[in-house]
């Protein structure tokens, strides 16, 4: 093989580098002789290794840097490690670290990863891109750093998120990591206390007005669709009215999505699907009451129609069963203050203010919280719920825990262990009696990865919300009764990849009968989206 680089360049080429686990020939063949120990380690031996020096790491964001420093020089380990046990690395490379990760990223800086695009390079995106050493980029997540998980407007600091984004994309639905690039749009920050920090590493003004954003983020779309035209654009943590605003523009322009947007609402209807599996009902004969009438409600509410619509309900008729209460009281129609955006979903009632008598003359079966208001599904809330259903769906959203609606244990204990319960923020199994109750958490990892995968091995023009309601019931069909059984309606995270395999197919399948693909159609989709799998193996480099 004339183009495998030789000695210490190929040792410090994260693609191709085994570090201690290059064969006797390769050694020989390739100039390493002295440059690595004598020792020649197996993969699992070097698995062990990893472990015992993670195990030695005094708190998770020393072992995150740990792991990033082994994605920098040896990236088929680093993904054999994250794929050898998802459940234990994905809160370490994801939420809840890499919020720690960006909170500190200018001092825990080693190695600069994926692009830096920033607003003072405007009119020479493309020239940036070009500096890119790959050619075929296939999927890009794109951050402006704004509004980073819940921790607001962290600059440059946000690239943590498209890094840790795509590192999932490969460890959870084995989307290929040489055709990924994490991007950050630096256009400056509004947080005072970056801008003070000697350490910061973006640039130090403020943010743009919006028509400068939005040209800015023009160029960088045509520039990408020109370099890389087989690219899919991942918006990712953006402030929430450009997440809004720029997701209308380009998604029927451009290959597409904001995970923020619909990636949460098709995560919470897997949730529904789940719970639908236990209780036996239709989603279109569902009726549900959501706290909270802002964008993840409005989100969840659209996808839920358009998911019910696919059932066969008028999306008229499916609005009608969707109802929305915020902090003004019952969303109704003879209310003025409502926005464009909610007006669907305002349908004849006589006003409240009071939840849970809301509840009562609506008679939900799923209530789903997304308000931000710790404790708003009381004591009172919950009863009426289990009085009313006999397996009531009680969905506490928000995030972080202290701002959940309800604890898993009240939700259990109030429904005398009836609640169908999903929340936002982990909850820890709960016994009651004799019987433990394991809690799901709505986690958009089960969505994003298989979306991904599906796009990249299709091809796919566009991504539409019918390819996220495809992975939603993709992931609600793999829960098993067993899990059922103790209340779990979501997979659990140590088959992931599996599940985001079946997923993955069934939105492919989606792809192809829309006529959104570009590659022709196989004969067995399952075959075809194993085939296109990311497996974190050396390769025989002689
Ligand atoms: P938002 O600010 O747009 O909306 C909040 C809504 O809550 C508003 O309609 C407001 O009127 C309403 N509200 C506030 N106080 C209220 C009260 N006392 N009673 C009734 N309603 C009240 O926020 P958002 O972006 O829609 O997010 C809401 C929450 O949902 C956040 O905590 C977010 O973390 C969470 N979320 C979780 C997931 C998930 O777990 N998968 C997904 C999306 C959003």
């Amino acid at each position: 093989m004339t183009s495998v680089p030789r000695g210490l360049a190929l040792l410090r080429d994260p693609q191709l580098n085994k570090s201690t686990a290059f064969t006797e020939a390769e050694r020989e063949a390739l100039g390493l002789l002295g440059l690595l120990p004598e020792g020649i380690d197996s993969e699992e031996t070097q698995i062990q290794r990893v472990h015992i020096q993670l195990s030695q790491k005094p708190n998770d964001l020393e072992k995150y840097i740990y792991l990033s420093q082994l994605q920098d020089t040896d990236e088929t380990l680093f993904f054999r490690v994250l794929m050898s046990d998802p459940a234990q690395f994905l809160p370490i490379v994801y939420t809840p670290t890499v919020g720690e990760a960006c909170l500190q990223f200018g001092h825990i800086m080693r190695r600069p990863k994926g692009l830096y695009i920033s607003i003072k390079r405007k009119g020479r995106v493309r020239e940036i891109l070009r500096n890119w050493p790959n050619r075929d980029v296939r999927f890009i997540v794109v951050t402006s750093g704004q509004r980073i998980l819940g921790l607001g407007d962290l600059g440059a600091n946000g690239m943590g998120i498209p890094i840790g984004k795509l590192a999932l994309y490969t460890a959870c639905a084995g989307v290929p990591p040489q055709f990924t690039l994490p991007v950050l749009m630096d256009c400056g920050t509004n947080n005072e206390s970056l801008l003070r920090d000697p350490l910061y590493l973006g640039l130090r003004q403020a943010r743009p007005s919006v028509a400068d954003l939005d040209e800015f983020v023009d160029e960088f779309i045509t520039a990408v669709h020109d370099e890389f035209p087989d690219c899919c654009i991942q918006f990712e943590d953006w402030a929430g009215a450009d997440a809004v605003r720029l997701l209308a523009r380009y998604r029927d322009r451009t290959c597409c999505f904001n995970d923020d947007i619909q990636g949460t609402a098709a995560v919470a209807l897997a949730g529904i699907l789940g719970a639908l599996r236990i209780t036996g009902g239709k989603l279109s004969a569902q009726t549900f009451l959501f706290l909270g009438a802002g964008s993840a409600a409005i989100g969840i509410a659209n996808l839920m129609t358009q998911a019910m619509a696919l059932e066969g309900l008028a999306a008229d008729k499916a609005r009608e069963r969707i109802w929305l209460f915020d902090i003004s009281g019952l969303v109704e129609s003879i209310r003025g203050d409502l926005a464009d955006f909610q007006k669907p979903y305002a349908h004849p009632h006589s006003p409240t203010k009071d939840f849970a008598a809301a509840i009562e003359s609506l008679k939900p079966t799923a209530i789903i919280g997304v308000s931000t208001v710790a404790k708003a599904f009381n004591q009172r809330v919950i009863e009426t719920m289990a009085r009313i259903n006999r397996r009531p769906i009680i969905f506490p959203y928000s995030n972080p825990t202290s701002h959940s609606e309800c604890t898993a244990e009240e939700a259990y204990r109030w429904s005398e262990g009836r609640a169908i319960f999903a929340s936002g923020s982990p909850f820890p199994p709960v016994t009651l009696g004799n019987k433990t109750y394991i809690p799901g958490q709505g986690n958009n990892v089960y969505i994003f990865p298989a979306i991904g995968l599906a796009v990249y091995a299709t091809r796919a023009r566009r991504v539409t919300d019918e390819m996220f309601i495809a992975a939603a019931r993709a992931v609600a069909d793999q829960v098993t009764q067993s899990e059922l059984d103790v209340g779990l309606i979501y997979p659990p995270q140590s088959t992931i990849l599996n599940t985001e395999l079946q997923a993955a197919e069934r939105v492919a399948g989606v792809i192809f009968a829309s006529k959104l693909a570009t590659v022709p159609a196989p004969q067995d989709i399952a075959k075809f989206i194993r085939s296109q799998t990311y497996k974190p193996e050396y390769h025989p480099l002689l």
